[in-house]
């Protein structure tokens, strides 16, 4: 579905990717990890067409849109709830998901999709009409996902969605990123729960300094010594695995 090729990313002279490959197939979800500062918000902003590209490719179903322009790319399928969630707190609750369906002709079903998200989040639909603001972190990140549905997305990507969140909140989150993915969305998650994120991952690939130093089976991944060390330890990430 999704084919990133050699792909470089340069912010000015420095270089944030530096020829990475990465390969989404229909229904998968895949995680990419990596320290901080490893290119992993660059590499989804690249593939929504927030950041040009330097060289290298991204085709989208067979398509090559590597200097498509991200409104097109969005029409296509691909979303991105990016780091921070930016829902926009000075409108409402129901303002914010009707922004997601903002391309969107079908009125009637867009109004029943917000309705089956209400339904699935009462805490939502009991605050319809106030502002985003009220919402907790947890509330505000369903609400930033449910907005991104209702662009009918077939590729979702996710920027570190359980930063900040309660932990009961977290299993709701990668609850919900497995019943999409069931309903047949495709997600890439950048997450710094590394176990969580490998647990719920079909494949995984890890950035270090814009470059991919492993890729595989989470499983595998979750097992490897050098993985262990730099991600899954008690500390904090550190970039150890290419010394
Ligand atoms: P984090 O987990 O901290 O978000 P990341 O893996 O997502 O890290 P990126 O945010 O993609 O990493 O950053 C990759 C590199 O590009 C870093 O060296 C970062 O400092 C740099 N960078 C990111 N955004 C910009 C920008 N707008 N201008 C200049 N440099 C940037």
């Amino acid at each position: 579905m999704l084919e990133v090729s050699a792909l470089q990313v340069n912010y000015g002279r420095v270089a944030a990717l530096s020829g990475v490959d990465l390969t989404i197939n229909d229904g998968e979800i895949v995680t990419v990890l990596g320290a901080n500062g490893a290119g992993k918000s660059t590499l989804l902003r690249a593939i929504l067409g927030a950041e040009p590209a330097r060289a290298g490719g991204i085709a989208f179903d067979g398509v090559d849109i590597t200097r498509m322009p991200a409104h097109a790319r969005i029409a296509r399928g691909i979303v991105l709830v990016p780091e921070g969630r930016r829902i926009l707190i000075s409108l409402s609750v129901e303002e914010n998901l009707l922004l997601g369906a903002h391309m969107r002709t079908d009125t009637r079903a867009v109004r029943a999709e917000i309705d089956a998200i209400y339904q699935r989040f009462s805490n939502l639909a009991e605050r319809r009409h106030m502002l985003a603001s009220c919402l907790s972190g947890g509330e505000q990140q369903m609400l930033a996902i449910g907005r991104a549905m209702l662009a009918k997305p077939r590729l979702m990507m996710l920027d570190e969605p359980s930063l900040g969140l309660s932990p009961l909140f977290v299993s709701k989150l990668f609850d919900l990123i497995r019943e999409l993915n069931r309903g047949g969305l495709s997600v890439l998650l950048v997450e710094q729960n590394t176990g969580k994120a490998l647990a719920v991952a079909h494949r995984a690939t890890v950035l270090e300094l814009g470059k991919v130093v492993m890729a595989g089976d989470p499983k595998a991944l979750a097992a490897d010594p050098r993985l262990q060390q730099a991600y899954l330890g008690d500390g904090a990430p550190a970039p150890v695995l290419s010394a």
